[in-house]
Protein backbone atom coordinates (compact mmCIF):
# COMPACT_ATOMS: atom_id res chain seq x y z
CA UNK A 1 0.00 0.00 0.00
CA UNK A 2 1.40 3.32 -1.00
CA UNK A 3 2.12 6.15 1.92
CA UNK A 4 -1.00 7.87 1.09
CA UNK A 5 -3.25 4.56 0.88
CA UNK A 6 -4.91 2.66 -1.67
CA UNK A 7 -4.85 3.94 -5.08
CA UNK A 8 -7.02 2.67 -7.76
CA UNK A 9 -9.12 3.61 -10.62
CA UNK A 10 -12.69 3.05 -9.06
CA UNK A 11 -13.81 2.86 -5.48
CA UNK A 12 -17.56 1.34 -5.34
CA UNK A 13 -18.89 1.96 -2.04
CA UNK A 14 -21.02 -1.35 -1.03
CA UNK A 15 -20.90 -4.70 -1.79
CA UNK A 16 -24.32 -5.77 -2.31
CA UNK A 17 -26.01 -6.27 -5.99
CA UNK A 18 -25.65 -2.78 -7.41
CA UNK A 19 -21.83 -2.22 -6.20
CA UNK A 20 -20.92 -5.69 -7.20
CA UNK A 21 -22.79 -5.52 -10.58
CA UNK A 22 -20.98 -2.39 -11.37
CA UNK A 23 -17.59 -3.38 -10.56
CA UNK A 24 -17.82 -6.63 -12.87
CA UNK A 25 -18.69 -4.35 -15.57
CA UNK A 26 -16.05 -1.76 -14.54
CA UNK A 27 -13.16 -4.19 -14.66
CA UNK A 28 -14.00 -6.06 -17.93
CA UNK A 29 -13.41 -2.85 -18.98
CA UNK A 30 -9.68 -2.67 -18.27
CA UNK A 31 -10.59 -0.31 -14.80
CA UNK A 32 -9.20 -1.79 -11.54
CA UNK A 33 -11.62 -1.37 -8.88
CA UNK A 34 -12.24 -1.95 -5.49
CA UNK A 35 -15.44 -2.96 -3.79
CA UNK A 36 -15.60 -1.85 -0.31
CA UNK A 37 -17.78 -2.45 2.19
CA UNK A 38 -19.11 -5.71 4.51
CA UNK A 39 -18.92 -8.82 3.22
CA UNK A 40 -22.10 -9.45 1.54
CA UNK A 41 -22.19 -13.26 2.11
CA UNK A 42 -22.72 -12.52 5.81
CA UNK A 43 -25.83 -10.90 5.25
CA UNK A 44 -29.27 -11.92 5.39
CA UNK A 45 -30.09 -10.46 1.68
CA UNK A 46 -33.88 -9.89 0.83
CA UNK A 47 -35.19 -9.35 -2.97
CA UNK A 48 -35.81 -13.04 -3.90
CA UNK A 49 -39.11 -12.46 -6.54
CA UNK A 50 -37.78 -10.66 -9.51
CA UNK A 51 -39.31 -8.92 -12.38
CA UNK A 52 -39.14 -9.52 -16.25
CA UNK A 53 -36.26 -6.99 -16.90
CA UNK A 54 -34.40 -8.84 -14.21
CA UNK A 55 -32.77 -12.18 -16.13
CA UNK A 56 -31.53 -10.31 -19.06
CA UNK A 57 -29.28 -8.30 -16.50
CA UNK A 58 -28.24 -11.03 -14.68
CA UNK A 59 -27.28 -12.54 -18.15
CA UNK A 60 -24.94 -9.74 -18.40
CA UNK A 61 -22.85 -10.50 -15.91
CA UNK A 62 -22.64 -13.94 -17.24
CA UNK A 63 -25.70 -15.89 -14.88
CA UNK A 64 -27.86 -16.97 -17.76
CA UNK A 65 -31.64 -18.39 -16.90
CA UNK A 66 -30.61 -22.07 -17.88
CA UNK A 67 -27.43 -21.37 -15.16
CA UNK A 68 -29.20 -20.14 -12.77
CA UNK A 69 -32.19 -23.02 -12.50
CA UNK A 70 -29.94 -25.83 -12.72
CA UNK A 71 -27.31 -23.97 -10.36
CA UNK A 72 -30.28 -24.58 -7.91
CA UNK A 73 -29.74 -20.58 -7.43
CA UNK A 74 -33.64 -20.09 -9.28
CA UNK A 75 -37.01 -21.30 -9.71
CA UNK A 76 -39.04 -20.03 -12.80
CA UNK A 77 -41.50 -17.32 -11.83
CA UNK A 78 -44.21 -17.31 -14.74
CA UNK A 79 -47.09 -14.91 -12.81
CA UNK A 80 -47.94 -13.50 -9.81
CA UNK A 81 -51.01 -14.50 -8.07
CA UNK A 82 -53.13 -12.45 -5.80
CA UNK A 83 -55.27 -14.09 -2.79
CA UNK A 84 -57.37 -12.76 -0.39
CA UNK A 85 -58.70 -14.60 2.90
CA UNK A 86 -62.22 -14.97 1.16
CA UNK A 87 -60.60 -17.21 -1.33
CA UNK A 88 -60.50 -15.01 -4.12
CA UNK A 89 -57.50 -15.35 -6.09
CA UNK A 90 -56.52 -13.37 -9.29
CA UNK A 91 -53.77 -14.16 -11.74
CA UNK A 92 -51.85 -11.28 -13.01
CA UNK A 93 -49.79 -12.83 -16.20
CA UNK A 94 -47.49 -11.25 -18.36
CA UNK A 95 -49.73 -9.86 -21.70
CA UNK A 96 -48.66 -12.20 -24.55
CA UNK A 97 -47.58 -9.50 -27.31
CA UNK A 98 -45.24 -8.90 -24.87
CA UNK A 99 -43.45 -11.42 -26.14
CA UNK A 100 -43.69 -10.97 -29.55
CA UNK A 101 -41.70 -8.70 -31.90
CA UNK A 102 -40.76 -6.24 -31.43
CA UNK A 103 -40.45 -6.59 -27.90
CA UNK A 104 -39.76 -10.12 -27.42
CA UNK A 105 -39.98 -10.41 -23.70
CA UNK A 106 -39.00 -13.35 -22.35
CA UNK A 107 -42.47 -14.11 -20.51
CA UNK A 108 -41.02 -16.17 -17.77
CA UNK A 109 -38.70 -14.29 -14.67
CA UNK A 110 -37.19 -16.06 -11.57
CA UNK A 111 -37.31 -16.29 -7.68
CA UNK A 112 -33.56 -16.55 -6.72
CA UNK A 113 -31.97 -17.79 -3.75
CA UNK A 114 -30.48 -14.22 -2.51
CA UNK A 115 -27.79 -15.61 -0.20
CA UNK A 116 -26.72 -17.76 -3.53
CA UNK A 117 -27.08 -15.38 -6.23
CA UNK A 118 -24.88 -13.48 -3.72
CA UNK A 119 -22.08 -15.92 -3.38
CA UNK A 120 -22.14 -16.39 -7.58
CA UNK A 121 -21.92 -12.41 -8.01
CA UNK A 122 -19.14 -12.73 -5.61
CA UNK A 123 -17.49 -15.21 -7.61
CA UNK A 124 -17.48 -13.60 -10.43
CA UNK A 125 -16.41 -10.23 -9.52
CA UNK A 126 -13.00 -11.95 -8.11
CA UNK A 127 -12.62 -13.79 -11.19
CA UNK A 128 -12.87 -10.12 -12.82
CA UNK A 129 -9.93 -9.10 -10.47
CA UNK A 130 -12.47 -6.69 -8.67
CA UNK A 131 -10.30 -6.06 -5.04
CA UNK A 132 -12.55 -6.63 -2.33
CA UNK A 133 -12.17 -4.65 0.92
CA UNK A 134 -14.70 -5.67 3.77
CA UNK A 135 -14.93 -2.68 6.02
CA UNK A 136 -17.50 0.06 6.25
CA UNK A 137 -16.48 3.35 4.87
CA UNK A 138 -16.62 5.69 7.44
CA UNK A 139 -15.81 9.31 5.74
CA UNK A 140 -15.19 10.88 2.36
CA UNK A 141 -12.99 13.40 1.55
CA UNK A 142 -14.64 16.24 -1.43
CA UNK A 143 -13.32 18.82 -2.80
CA UNK A 144 -16.01 21.23 -4.10
CA UNK A 145 -18.60 18.63 -6.28
CA UNK A 146 -15.80 16.13 -6.55
CA UNK A 147 -14.66 13.41 -4.19
CA UNK A 148 -11.55 12.55 -3.37
CA UNK A 149 -11.29 10.04 -1.16
CA UNK A 150 -13.17 7.73 1.61
CA UNK A 151 -11.61 6.56 4.44
CA UNK A 152 -12.27 2.87 5.21
CA UNK A 153 -13.65 2.42 9.68
CA UNK A 154 -9.98 0.37 9.67
CA UNK A 155 -8.03 3.92 8.94
CA UNK A 156 -7.55 2.86 5.39
CA UNK A 157 -7.55 5.60 2.75
CA UNK A 158 -8.83 4.80 -0.84
CA UNK A 159 -8.57 7.22 -3.77
CA UNK A 160 -9.46 7.12 -7.28
CA UNK A 161 -10.47 9.11 -10.04
CA UNK A 162 -14.04 7.63 -10.25
CA UNK A 163 -16.59 6.95 -7.36
CA UNK A 164 -19.64 4.44 -6.98
CA UNK A 165 -22.10 4.52 -3.98
CA UNK A 166 -24.27 1.36 -4.28
CA UNK A 167 -24.28 1.67 -0.06
CA UNK A 168 -28.01 1.17 0.23
CA UNK A 169 -31.55 3.09 1.29
CA UNK A 170 -30.17 2.80 4.78
CA UNK A 171 -26.75 4.46 4.37
CA UNK A 172 -27.10 6.37 0.78
CA UNK A 173 -23.62 8.00 1.54
CA UNK A 174 -23.16 10.32 -0.94
CA UNK A 175 -26.66 11.66 -1.10
CA UNK A 176 -26.11 12.52 2.60
CA UNK A 177 -22.46 14.15 1.85
CA UNK A 178 -24.13 15.89 -0.54
CA UNK A 179 -27.29 16.79 1.12
CA UNK A 180 -28.74 15.41 -2.03
CA UNK A 181 -32.91 15.68 -2.25
CA UNK A 182 -35.22 13.54 -2.16
CA UNK A 183 -39.01 12.63 -1.95
CA UNK A 184 -40.72 10.12 0.27
CA UNK A 185 -43.36 7.37 -0.64
CA UNK A 186 -46.11 5.74 1.82
CA UNK A 187 -45.42 5.51 5.63
CA UNK A 188 -42.73 3.56 7.15
CA UNK A 189 -43.38 0.23 6.59
CA UNK A 190 -41.69 -3.56 8.58
CA UNK A 191 -40.97 -6.41 6.77
CA UNK A 192 -40.58 -9.59 8.57
CA UNK A 193 -39.78 -13.03 7.14
CA UNK A 194 -38.84 -16.61 7.52
CA UNK A 195 -38.61 -19.89 5.31
CA UNK A 196 -40.64 -23.37 4.91
CA UNK A 197 -39.83 -26.20 2.95
CA UNK A 198 -43.01 -27.44 1.81
CA UNK A 199 -43.96 -30.20 -1.22
CA UNK A 200 -45.91 -28.05 -3.48
CA UNK A 201 -44.26 -24.65 -4.34
CA UNK A 202 -45.32 -23.50 -7.52
CA UNK A 203 -43.52 -21.52 -10.40
CA UNK A 204 -45.10 -18.23 -9.20
CA UNK A 205 -44.80 -15.22 -6.71
CA UNK A 206 -48.22 -15.35 -4.48
CA UNK A 207 -49.18 -12.21 -1.91
CA UNK A 208 -52.04 -12.63 0.14
CA UNK A 209 -53.92 -9.88 1.66
CA UNK A 210 -56.31 -10.50 4.86
CA UNK A 211 -59.27 -8.16 4.14
CA UNK A 212 -60.65 -6.80 1.08
CA UNK A 213 -61.01 -3.39 2.30
CA UNK A 214 -58.37 -2.48 4.16
CA UNK A 215 -57.65 2.03 4.93
CA UNK A 216 -54.02 0.57 4.08
CA UNK A 217 -52.80 -2.73 2.27
CA UNK A 218 -50.62 -5.11 4.92
CA UNK A 219 -49.48 -8.16 2.92
CA UNK A 220 -47.87 -10.99 3.08
CA UNK A 221 -45.34 -12.24 0.67
CA UNK A 222 -44.55 -16.87 -0.49
CA UNK A 223 -42.12 -16.58 -2.90
CA UNK A 224 -40.49 -20.13 -4.08
CA UNK A 225 -36.85 -20.19 -3.76
CA UNK A 226 -36.44 -23.71 -4.64
CA UNK A 227 -38.59 -26.23 -5.62
CA UNK A 228 -39.25 -27.26 -1.72
CA UNK A 229 -38.38 -23.98 -0.03
CA UNK A 230 -40.81 -21.04 0.25
CA UNK A 231 -39.92 -17.61 1.43
CA UNK A 232 -42.96 -15.92 3.34
CA UNK A 233 -42.94 -12.36 4.47
CA UNK A 234 -45.28 -10.04 6.08
CA UNK A 235 -45.26 -6.70 5.55
CA UNK A 236 -47.05 -3.75 7.01
CA UNK A 237 -47.06 -0.36 8.45
CA UNK A 238 -44.33 0.69 10.81
CA UNK A 239 -46.92 2.05 13.19
CA UNK A 240 -48.96 -0.79 12.91
CA UNK A 241 -46.09 -3.40 14.36
CA UNK A 242 -45.40 -0.79 16.66
CA UNK A 243 -48.43 -1.27 18.15
CA UNK A 244 -48.42 -4.76 18.16
CA UNK A 245 -44.74 -4.54 19.85
CA UNK A 246 -46.47 -2.33 22.76
CA UNK A 247 -49.08 -4.79 23.27
CA UNK A 248 -45.93 -7.24 24.23
CA UNK A 249 -45.88 -9.12 21.79
CA UNK A 250 -42.43 -10.03 20.44
CA UNK A 251 -41.54 -10.32 16.36
CA UNK A 252 -42.04 -14.08 16.38
CA UNK A 253 -45.03 -13.72 17.74
CA UNK A 254 -46.46 -11.07 15.63
CA UNK A 255 -45.38 -12.99 12.27
CA UNK A 256 -46.67 -16.59 13.53
CA UNK A 257 -50.10 -14.50 14.57
CA UNK A 258 -50.03 -12.90 11.25
CA UNK A 259 -49.83 -15.89 9.08
CA UNK A 260 -51.67 -18.25 11.51
CA UNK A 261 -54.64 -15.78 10.17
CA UNK A 262 -54.15 -17.38 6.60
CA UNK A 263 -55.30 -20.97 6.49
CA UNK A 264 -52.50 -22.26 4.31
CA UNK A 265 -49.66 -20.68 6.78
CA UNK A 266 -51.20 -21.44 9.69
CA UNK A 267 -51.47 -25.62 8.62
CA UNK A 268 -47.53 -25.01 7.62
CA UNK A 269 -46.51 -23.32 10.85
CA UNK A 270 -48.08 -26.65 12.57
CA UNK A 271 -46.27 -28.90 10.18
CA UNK A 272 -42.54 -27.39 10.37
CA UNK A 273 -41.36 -24.86 12.36
CA UNK A 274 -39.25 -21.39 10.57
CA UNK A 275 -36.14 -20.49 11.69
CA UNK A 276 -36.90 -17.21 13.95
CA UNK A 277 -38.08 -14.07 11.31
CA UNK A 278 -35.55 -12.05 9.98
CA UNK A 279 -37.10 -8.24 10.18
CA UNK A 280 -36.63 -4.97 8.53
CA UNK A 281 -37.78 -1.46 8.43
CA UNK A 282 -37.66 1.05 5.54
CA UNK A 283 -39.28 4.07 3.95
CA UNK A 284 -39.36 4.20 0.15
CA UNK A 285 -37.39 7.12 -0.94
CA UNK A 286 -36.27 8.62 -4.72
CA UNK A 287 -32.93 11.20 -4.55
CA UNK A 288 -32.64 13.53 -7.33
CA UNK A 289 -29.42 14.88 -8.73
CA UNK A 290 -27.52 11.60 -8.16
CA UNK A 291 -24.36 11.73 -10.61
CA UNK A 292 -21.74 14.41 -10.10
CA UNK A 293 -18.70 14.97 -11.82
CA UNK A 294 -16.58 11.83 -10.86
CA UNK A 295 -18.99 9.88 -9.34
CA UNK A 296 -22.56 8.11 -9.54
CA UNK A 297 -25.28 6.53 -7.08
CA UNK A 298 -27.06 3.52 -8.07
CA UNK A 299 -29.34 0.95 -6.59
CA UNK A 300 -31.16 1.73 -3.28
CA UNK A 301 -28.45 4.14 -2.23
CA UNK A 302 -30.15 6.28 -5.08
CA UNK A 303 -33.56 5.21 -5.12
CA UNK A 304 -35.45 2.19 -3.26
CA UNK A 305 -38.70 1.02 -4.42
CA UNK A 306 -41.20 -0.75 -2.78
CA UNK A 307 -40.68 -4.36 -2.39
CA UNK A 308 -44.39 -5.60 -3.64
CA UNK A 309 -43.22 -3.39 -7.23
CA UNK A 310 -40.33 -6.37 -7.01
CA UNK A 311 -38.41 -3.98 -8.80
CA UNK A 312 -35.24 -3.44 -6.71
CA UNK A 313 -33.12 -6.14 -8.22
CA UNK A 314 -33.90 -5.01 -11.43
CA UNK A 315 -33.09 -1.47 -10.56
CA UNK A 316 -29.92 -1.93 -9.03
CA UNK A 317 -28.50 -4.07 -12.13
CA UNK A 318 -29.91 -1.30 -14.51
CA UNK A 319 -28.17 1.32 -12.17
CA UNK A 320 -24.98 -0.59 -12.38
CA UNK A 321 -25.27 -1.18 -16.00
CA UNK A 322 -25.94 2.44 -16.68
CA UNK A 323 -23.38 4.14 -14.44
CA UNK A 324 -20.98 1.98 -15.64
CA UNK A 325 -20.89 2.66 -19.54
CA UNK A 326 -20.97 6.53 -18.27
CA UNK A 327 -17.59 5.92 -16.85
CA UNK A 328 -16.41 3.90 -19.65
CA UNK A 329 -17.66 6.60 -21.83
CA UNK A 330 -16.47 9.82 -19.74
CA UNK A 331 -12.76 7.69 -19.20
CA UNK A 332 -10.28 10.40 -21.26
CA UNK A 333 -12.48 13.20 -20.04
CA UNK A 334 -12.08 12.83 -16.55
CA UNK A 335 -15.51 13.71 -15.95
CA UNK A 336 -19.35 13.01 -16.58
CA UNK A 337 -20.28 15.59 -19.02
CA UNK A 338 -23.14 17.14 -17.25
CA UNK A 339 -25.89 16.65 -19.69
CA UNK A 340 -25.25 12.74 -19.13
CA UNK A 341 -24.95 13.29 -15.24
CA UNK A 342 -28.85 14.60 -15.77
CA UNK A 343 -29.89 11.98 -17.79
CA UNK A 344 -29.05 9.43 -15.76
CA UNK A 345 -30.67 10.88 -12.68
CA UNK A 346 -33.96 11.57 -14.66
CA UNK A 347 -34.01 8.08 -15.72
CA UNK A 348 -32.96 6.31 -12.41
CA UNK A 349 -35.82 8.77 -10.54
CA UNK A 350 -38.60 9.27 -12.93
CA UNK A 351 -38.92 4.99 -13.20
CA UNK A 352 -38.32 4.72 -9.40
CA UNK A 353 -40.99 7.60 -9.26
CA UNK A 354 -43.35 5.87 -11.13
CA UNK A 355 -43.57 2.40 -9.67
CA UNK A 356 -43.74 3.86 -6.01
CA UNK A 357 -46.26 6.50 -6.44
CA UNK A 358 -48.02 3.92 -8.76
CA UNK A 359 -48.35 1.04 -5.93
CA UNK A 360 -49.45 3.92 -2.76
CA UNK A 361 -52.12 5.27 -4.73
CA UNK A 362 -53.41 1.87 -6.85
CA UNK A 363 -53.19 -0.78 -4.14
CA UNK A 364 -51.65 0.42 -0.98
CA UNK A 365 -53.98 3.08 -0.36
CA UNK A 366 -57.90 2.36 -0.30
CA UNK A 367 -59.68 4.80 -2.69
CA UNK A 368 -59.02 3.10 -6.05
CA UNK A 369 -58.93 -0.36 -4.90
CA UNK A 370 -61.98 0.24 -2.68
CA UNK A 371 -63.70 2.03 -5.93
CA UNK A 372 -62.65 -0.88 -8.53
CA UNK A 373 -62.20 -3.62 -6.39
CA UNK A 374 -58.17 -5.28 -5.50
CA UNK A 375 -58.14 -7.15 -8.39
CA UNK A 376 -58.92 -4.65 -10.68
CA UNK A 377 -56.79 -2.30 -9.19
CA UNK A 378 -53.22 -5.32 -9.52
CA UNK A 379 -54.71 -4.75 -13.20
CA UNK A 380 -54.27 -0.99 -13.43
CA UNK A 381 -50.68 -1.45 -11.41
CA UNK A 382 -49.22 -4.43 -13.05
CA UNK A 383 -50.02 -3.61 -16.77
CA UNK A 384 -48.66 -0.28 -17.20
CA UNK A 385 -45.66 -1.66 -14.43
CA UNK A 386 -45.02 -4.53 -16.72
CA UNK A 387 -44.86 -2.88 -19.66
CA UNK A 388 -43.25 0.42 -19.06
CA UNK A 389 -40.74 -1.59 -17.76
CA UNK A 390 -40.38 -3.89 -20.61
CA UNK A 391 -40.27 -1.11 -22.79
CA UNK A 392 -37.35 0.52 -21.30
CA UNK A 393 -35.43 -2.50 -21.06
CA UNK A 394 -36.00 -3.21 -24.97
CA UNK A 395 -35.65 0.72 -26.11
CA UNK A 396 -32.74 1.53 -23.77
CA UNK A 397 -33.49 5.43 -23.42
CA UNK A 398 -30.33 6.73 -23.02
CA UNK A 399 -30.02 10.44 -25.18
CA UNK A 400 -32.03 13.34 -24.48
CA UNK A 401 -34.79 12.78 -26.75
CA UNK A 402 -35.80 9.25 -26.03
CA UNK A 403 -34.81 9.46 -21.88
CA UNK A 404 -37.49 13.17 -21.90
CA UNK A 405 -40.20 11.19 -24.02
CA UNK A 406 -39.95 8.29 -21.74
CA UNK A 407 -40.35 10.45 -19.04
CA UNK A 408 -43.34 12.02 -20.14
CA UNK A 409 -45.22 8.51 -20.79
CA UNK A 410 -44.09 7.84 -17.06
CA UNK A 411 -45.80 11.37 -16.03
CA UNK A 412 -48.46 11.14 -18.36
CA UNK A 413 -49.38 7.17 -16.89
CA UNK A 414 -49.15 8.85 -12.86
CA UNK A 415 -51.12 11.54 -13.46
CA UNK A 416 -53.79 9.16 -14.83
CA UNK A 417 -53.24 7.36 -11.44
CA UNK A 418 -53.59 10.57 -9.08
CA UNK A 419 -56.42 11.67 -11.21
CA UNK A 420 -58.23 8.44 -10.71
CA UNK A 421 -57.21 8.34 -6.91
CA UNK A 422 -58.50 11.64 -6.18
CA UNK A 423 -61.76 11.16 -8.20
CA UNK A 424 -62.29 8.18 -6.04
CA UNK A 425 -61.60 9.71 -2.73
CA UNK A 426 -64.37 12.48 -4.09
CA UNK A 427 -66.81 9.79 -4.81
CA UNK A 428 -66.31 7.49 -1.87
CA UNK A 429 -67.14 10.91 0.17
CA UNK A 430 -70.34 11.36 -1.42
CA UNK A 431 -71.17 8.18 -1.60
CA UNK A 432 -70.81 8.63 2.71
CA UNK A 433 -72.31 11.84 2.91
CA UNK A 434 -75.46 10.03 0.94
CA UNK A 435 -75.29 6.75 3.40
C1 LIG B 1 -38.52 -6.50 2.66
C2 LIG B 1 -37.95 -6.34 1.29
C3 LIG B 1 -38.34 -7.22 0.28
C4 LIG B 1 -37.83 -7.06 -1.01
N1 LIG B 1 -38.26 -7.90 -2.00
C5 LIG B 1 -37.82 -7.70 -3.25
C6 LIG B 1 -38.26 -8.55 -4.30
O1 LIG B 1 -39.04 -9.48 -4.09
N2 LIG B 1 -37.77 -8.33 -5.54
C7 LIG B 1 -36.89 -7.32 -5.81
O2 LIG B 1 -36.48 -7.16 -6.97
N3 LIG B 1 -36.44 -6.52 -4.83
C8 LIG B 1 -36.89 -6.68 -3.57
N4 LIG B 1 -36.42 -5.89 -2.58
C9 LIG B 1 -35.40 -4.88 -2.91
C10 LIG B 1 -34.01 -5.49 -3.13
O3 LIG B 1 -33.67 -6.34 -2.07
C11 LIG B 1 -33.01 -4.36 -3.22
O4 LIG B 1 -33.49 -3.38 -4.10
C12 LIG B 1 -31.64 -4.75 -3.72
O5 LIG B 1 -31.10 -5.82 -3.02
C13 LIG B 1 -30.77 -3.51 -3.56
O6 LIG B 1 -29.46 -3.77 -3.81
P1 LIG B 1 -28.36 -2.66 -3.49
O7 LIG B 1 -27.09 -3.24 -3.92
O8 LIG B 1 -28.78 -1.35 -4.03
O9 LIG B 1 -28.39 -2.47 -1.92
P2 LIG B 1 -28.00 -3.49 -0.76
O10 LIG B 1 -28.27 -4.89 -1.16
O11 LIG B 1 -28.65 -2.95 0.47
O12 LIG B 1 -26.42 -3.34 -0.64
C14 LIG B 1 -25.82 -2.26 -0.02
C15 LIG B 1 -24.50 -2.72 0.56
O13 LIG B 1 -23.83 -1.58 1.09
C16 LIG B 1 -23.26 -1.94 2.32
N5 LIG B 1 -23.02 -0.75 3.14
C17 LIG B 1 -23.86 -0.13 3.99
N6 LIG B 1 -23.22 0.89 4.62
C18 LIG B 1 -21.97 0.92 4.12
C19 LIG B 1 -20.82 1.72 4.38
N7 LIG B 1 -20.85 2.72 5.27
N8 LIG B 1 -19.69 1.47 3.70
C20 LIG B 1 -19.64 0.47 2.77
N9 LIG B 1 -20.68 -0.34 2.51
C21 LIG B 1 -21.83 -0.12 3.18
C22 LIG B 1 -24.24 -2.93 2.94
O14 LIG B 1 -23.61 -3.73 3.90
C23 LIG B 1 -24.69 -3.70 1.71
O15 LIG B 1 -23.92 -4.85 1.48
C24 LIG B 1 -36.90 -6.03 -1.28
C25 LIG B 1 -36.51 -5.16 -0.27
C26 LIG B 1 -37.02 -5.31 1.00
C27 LIG B 1 -36.59 -4.36 2.08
Amino acid sequence: MPDGGLQLDVTVMGAGLAGMAASIHLAREGFHVICAGPDVRNRQAVGESLDWSAPDLLHALGLSMEKLIADGIATYKRHVTLKLADGFTQHYVPSEWLGQSPFNVELRTLHVDRSLLNEAIYQIALNHDVQFLHERVANIDRDGARVVAVHMADGTRISSPWFIDASGAGASLLPKTFNLPFDEYGPHKTAMWSYFTVSDAIEGTTLYTQERKPPYMEWIWEIPIHPDVISVGYVATGDSVKTMRQQGLSVEEIFRAQLSRNPRFAALLESCEPAPPHVTSFRCRVHSKIAGPNWLVMGEAASMVDPMTSNGVTAALRHAVEGASLIVQSRKLRQIPALKRFLYSVRVASLARFFNSGIEKVLYDWPIRNRIGIGNAGDVYTVPAWSMNAIYARLRPRGVISTMLFGCALSFLLAIASILHVCCRQEDAVFEAQA
